[in-house]
């Protein structure tokens, strides 16, 4: 077993994801919305955009990037 930090809020947790299981609610639920306003858009919007419209932090987007977990972008 290894205990890793939550990318998130930053706790310790076992698992194989990157955030701990209260996290991956939030994760679910931010991704849904930047998905939702990334296809509602007409253009591709910048992350500073997309933080505005979605209220997801600049930080938590830049890991949905990195995780390919944000279509289009
Ligand atoms: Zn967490």
């Amino acid at each position: 077993m290894e205990f890793k930090k939550c990318a998130r809020c930053g706790c310790f947790f076992v698992s194989s994801n990157n955030v701990c299981c209260n996290c991956e609610t939030k994760d679910k639920q931010d991704i849904y919305n930047l998905n939702n306003y990334i296809v509602n858009s007409t253009s591709t919007p910048s992350i500073d955009n997309l933080s505005a419209n979605t209220g997801v932090s600049i930080k938590n987007i830049s890991r949905f990037i990195q995780n390919n977990v944000i279509s289009n972008f």
